[in-house]
Formats: C-alpha cells, sequence, structure tokens
C-alpha cells in the first residue's frame, strides 16, 4: 500500500488533501516535518527485519500512507496475514486483528504496537459466557464476529466478518444461529436475508461498536434535507432503521471501493462509520464529494507512528503476541471455516 515517501515535502503533498472535520486527522507542513524521520526509520527497518506492517482503515493517515503495507478491513487483512513470506507482522489496529495475524501464523512474530488496543465488541463477551450460552442452547451453531478475543473464536464453530455475514449465516447448513458479540450486524445480517427469502433463527448477544451505535437516523434525514441527492453510505454496524435508509451497506473496504467507482458522481457521499474511511478516499478518491460529519475510535487511534518504531526496534512484551496452544487450535479452525465458507 504505502509507496516509499521521500521527504517531509512528499508527505504533506500526500495528506494536505485531508479534512474531515476533526482536526486529529488533518496534516500541516510543521506536522509532516515531524513525523517524516519516524516514518524514515520505520521503513529502514522493516526492510532489515523483514517486517509487514497490515493497517487498519480506521488507524490515523499518516500511518495508512506512511508506513502501511496492506490497509483494509479485518477481512482483507486477515487475508494478507494468511499469504505473507515475512517474518515479522505489526499489526496497528487493535488486539483482536493482531490475535487472528498470530493465529494464523502460529510461527512468526506478531506484534500489536497499540497500548490501548481494546474494542468494545471484543470486550463485551468472554468464553465462559460462550460456553454458558452454548448449553444453554445446544441445537445452535455459535457465529463469531472476527471483533472477538482468541478465546471466544475458540468457544464457536465459525467466525464472519462484516464483508461476509450475509454469505456465511445462509451458507451454514442450520437453521438455528447464535450469532455474537454483535446485536446490530446480528439484526441487519437477519433483516438482508430475510429480503432475500431466508428465514433462519437468528439469537444474538447485546454487544454493539460504541463508534457505530451512536449513529442516528436523523443525521441521514438531515443530510437529505441539505443534499437531496446525496449518496449515503452505512456499516452494518450501525442501528437497523440507520442501515435501513442507507443507499449502500458495506464494510469498509466496500464502502472505499464503491466511492472510488462513482467518485466521478457530481452529487455528495454521507460515509456513516469511523472517519478513517473518509480520510482515506480524500487521497484515494480525489474527484468525489464527501460530505458530513467524523466518528472517531479512540481504541484503533491509540496507534501511532511512535509507537510503531517502538515495537519495531525493540518490542515490549506487551506488544507481543503469545495464544495459549488449546486455544490456537480451536480458534485457527473456528477462522479457517470462515475462509472456507467465504471462498
Ligand atoms: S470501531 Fe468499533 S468495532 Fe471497530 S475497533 Fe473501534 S470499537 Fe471496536
Amino acid at each position: 500500500m504505502s509507496v516509499a515517501i521521500a521527504s517531509p515535502e512528499a508527505l504533506y503533498e500526500k495528506l494536505k488533501h485531508i479534512h474531515v472535520g476533526n482536526p486529529l486527522c488533518e496534516y500541516t507542513y510543521e506536522r509532516c516535518i515531524e513525523l517524516f524521520p519516524i516514518i524514515e526509520e520505520i521503513s529502514i527497518l522493516k526492510e532489515e527485519k523483514n517486517a509487514l506492517i497490515l493497517a487498519h482503515t480506521y488507524v490515523h493517515p499518516d500511518i495508512v500512507f506512511g508506513v502501511a503495507d496492506h490497509v483494509g478491513d479485518s477481512y482483507g487483512l486477515a487475508k494478507a496475514a494468511r499469504q505473507t513470506q515475512a517474518s515479522i507482522i505489526l499489526f496497528p489496529a487493535v488486539r483482536f486483528m493482531a490475535e487472528t495475524a498470530k493465529l494464523l501464523n502460529p510461527d512468526k512474530l506478531v506484534l500489536d504496537p497499540n497500548p490501548n488496543g481494546g474494542c468494545s465488541l471484543a470486550d463485551s463477551i468472554d468464553p465462559d459466557t460462550v460456553w454458558r450460552l452454548r448449553r444453554q442452547y445446544p441445537q445452535h451453531t455459535f457465529v463469531c464476529y472476527i471483533n472477538t478475543t482468541a478465546a471466544v473464536k475458540a468457544a464457536c464453530d465459525v467466525c464472519v466478518t462484516s464483508s461476509n455475514a450475509h454469505i456465511i449465516l445462509e451458507k451454514i447448513p442450520n437453521d438455528r444461529i447464535y450469532f455474537l458479540p454483535d446485536r446490530l450486524l446480528a439484526e441487519n445480517t437477519k433483516n438482508r436475508l430475510l429480503k432475500r427469502g431466508i428465514t433462519k433463527e437468528i439469537l444474538s448477544y447485546p454487544g454493539s461498536c460504541y463508534v457505530h451505535e451512536e449513529i442516528q437516523e436523523e443525521e441521514i434525514d438531515l443530510m437529505r434535507y441539505r443534499f437531496p441527492d446525496v449518496t449515503v453510505l452505512a456499516h452494518p454496524e450501525c442501528p437497523p432503521e440507520v442501515v435501513q435508509k442507507a443507499d449502500v451497506v458495506g464494510s469498509t473496504t466496500e464502502m472505499h471501493r464503491y466511492v472510488v467507482a462513482h467518485q466521478h458522481q457530481r452529487s455528495p457521499f454521507f460515509l456513516l462509520t469511523e472517519c478513517g474511511v473518509a480520510s482515506r478516499l480524500q487521497i484515494d478518491a480525489p474527484h468525489a464529494k464527501l460530505v458530513g460529519g467524523c466518528h472517531l475510535c479512540k481504541y484503533m487511534r491509540s496507534n501511532s507512528l511512535q509507537s510503531i518504531l517502538a515495537a519495531l526496534k525493540q518490542p515490549k512484551e506487551s506488544d507481543i503476541i503469545t495464544i495459549e496452544p488449546q486455544i490456537q487450535e480451536r480458534a485457527r479452525r473456528c477462522i479457517e471455516r470462515m475462509f472456507d465458507y467465504a471462498e
């Protein structure tokens, strides 16, 4: 993803287009002068150590455009982690994503440079709760969103992401599903299947993403009042009433692809997700007119170039992902089943 950035001027040329309504997302020339030496040092260390940097779309643009080798959603990044020949995987995102990379690469060194890599979804459920639910619903197939810890994945049958949940839930040969931990994604997926005439029983756990849960349908009404021809894109972690009013529903990668492909349309786009997607698009889709506010994920935004550099130089114990062998085996099977269904 990243092309080598040769100078602070080149960095500024790249990032100066980002204006998504939050000063944290904007770059001045002075800020680029400060960041450039860190980017240079990371690039040298990456080469020396044969390290791969996988960054989620929601992290700061200086990481996305400065040092990342792949940028995307959890499904795309899991695929990249599965295919890499690199010796080290460094994953600026949140903890469960780095754990997924480790599950797929048990023999590689996987580093999580985030000092606050939680996630309101992943933190909402623990494995004991899953085992209790399994005893309560023995006939159900247990499906977990990728936003779960390795230990929770080890207690489930199959994992899904926001881009393939509807495909996998349809393919599972059981009409009784327990979906965890995102109740909103569960409801949206159920509605999506219902529209196609598929009526499975889908029970769900009451977890949610704190960023998407707060998005309200009134935001769409206001935006349509101001721009009647606006195209509204929503992430399926948003509440169902938001998703139902959106023109396009998809993962961050699907939203990104849609806007890149339609960037020459005259009417604007309104993105209902974390503002990392909008800031990426201001560079990748320069003709697109983006309107609307900005929602930041405090967990993803705890990653920084400084923490990446420190982890690459000399990882702390807490940066290094380790997974107990019995969890490793079961959780990996849960993820591999996702690839089997999705591919
Ligand atoms: S945006 Fe939501 S689901 Fe994604 S890491 Fe942040 S809290 Fe978790």
